[in-house]
């Protein structure tokens, strides 16, 4: 195992970029993105910057005279626009590294480990103009050997002009003046709270940090603060999380909002969240194997208690909703007692694994190669155009008597082109 060598890249002003992009005329004007409902401003370019507006500032807030005079442009923001080019911006880097951390929207680490025959500032500028060159975007690099002091490495080179945006700290003549340089608000990690309780103790800037003995830092900070402390003294304590772990379960189960006693209702509850529970599943491009289903009576309640669970494995992994609503359905009619005042029932997919990955077989067509997929994909592209619910399971009830008590839920603005916000101007 060599040392760990970790480049992070990060967009300039990302959102503006974004719009500079397609509208090359306001390059070196001030820029302004708002936020959802074009209320405050979100984000910024330098020069907007320089004028004195921060994140958060409410748009009427900004003098009308100041926007006049320096011709400040002002967006509403594009999230497909800038979701696209940010997935377009990480091939790009994944051409530079076998391992990549996609950190945020306009943030990755890259592991450059092996990489160390390389003059990794060089790296760093041909990895900064290739992005420039495909995707159109400045970016700054900031390199070392943890993923913190990468961090500051790039916040050094986005401040000095003189790094051109790409600086590595290992092991340069400077190192610990740049750490002094480093304010503690400004260490990836520290939160306003702690950065204000090391200030009270007397440490302002990361060197100080790196001095404070391991013992004072763990009973103040926890583990947390000792593992960032060590990564700003260059051992490396967290590692590249390259793949977003698959969930392992998948969860769907409510409270009712009175009690249940019939199987018939409870039936069609369980049916219900296997729905959800599926679709979620599919939405995630995964299949499962295995299917839990719980109930219980209100353990709150002085009343004959009971509760139980059972599984039931299928054959093969499946993203068909119609398997996993027979299995549960068979799954409750064994563990239901009659008698019994139900307060809550339960469905959870285990065995949960990306559908690339599932295995053929020679005696069966699999979920992912016959029919099955084709009408779950169908049926998922009409619920999404028509509303969540335009195209259910019998099974699942029609008056659906059991459901929760929620007449005072508000619409899913976000979700569902039925009840997208309209908004009248007069
Ligand atoms: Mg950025």
């Amino acid at each position: 195992m060599g040392k760990e060598i970790v480049a992070l890249v990060d967009c300039n002003s990302f959102y503006a970029s974004c719009e500079e992009v397609f509208n090359p005329d306001i390059i070196d004007k001030p820029v302004g993105i708002l936020s959802n409902n074009d209320g405050i401003i979100v984000a910024l370019s330098k020069n907007l910057k320089k004028l004195g507006v921060t994140r958060g500032t409410p748009i009427f807030k900004i003098n009308k005279h100041l926007i006049r005079k320096n011709d400040i442009r002002i967006f509403s923001s594009n999230y497909a626009l800038y979701g696209d080019m940010s997935a377009r911006v990480m091939d790009t880097l994944s051409i530079f590294t076998p391992e990549l951390e996609i950190y945020s929207i306009d943030e990755a680490f890259l592991s450059l480990k092996g990489f160390e025959y390389k003059d990794l500032t060089q790296y760093g500028r041909e990895i900064k103009e290739t992005v420039k060159k495909h995707v159109g975007l400045p970016v700054s690099v900031g390199i070392g050997p943890t993923k913190t002091l990468a961090k500051i490495a790039n916040h050094f080179a986005k401040k000095h002009n003189f790094a051109e945006g790409v600086f590595d700290i290992t092991d340069h003549p400077d190192h610990d003046k740049i750490l002094r340089w480093t304010q503690v608000e400004n260490i990836w990690g520290i939160g306003r709270q702690y950065a204000k309780m090391l200030r009270r103790n007397g440490i302002t800037n990361a060197f100080e940090f790196t001095q404070a003995p391991d013992k004072w830092i763990q009973k103040k900070m926890t583990i947390v603060g000792l593992r960032t402390v060590k990564e700003l003294r260059g051992i490396s304590c967290l590692d590249l999380e390259k793949d977003i772990k698959p969930k392992k379960e998948i969860v769907s189960s409510k409270s009712f909002g009175n009690p249940v006693t019939d199987l018939q209702n409870l039936l069609e509850a369980t049916s219900d969240y296997c729905t959800t529970a599926v679709k979620k599943l599919r939405s995630e491009n995964q299949v499962a194997s295995l299917v839990i289903v719980f109930l219980s009576t209100n353990r709150f309640k002085n009343e004959p208690q009971y509760a139980n669970y059972a599984k039931v494995r299928l054959p093969l992994p499946s993203g068909y909703t119609p398997d996993f609503i027979h299995a549960a359905n068979k799954i409750l009619k064994r563990i239901y007692r009659p008698g019994y005042k139900y307060k809550k029932v339960g469905v959870m997919l285990a065995d949960i694994i990306h559908q690339s990955k599932a295995p053929l077989d020679l005696f069966q067509p699999t979920y992912l190669d016959d029919d099955r997929k084709i009408i779950m994909d169908c049926m998922d592209d009409i619920n999404e155009k028509m509303g969540s619910h335009k195209i259910t399971y019998a099974s699942s009830g029609i008056k659906k008597t059991w459901q929760m008590r929620r007449e005072q839920l508000t619409p899913s603005y976000t979700t569902s082109w039925q009840h997208i916000p309209v908004v009248k101007a007069i």
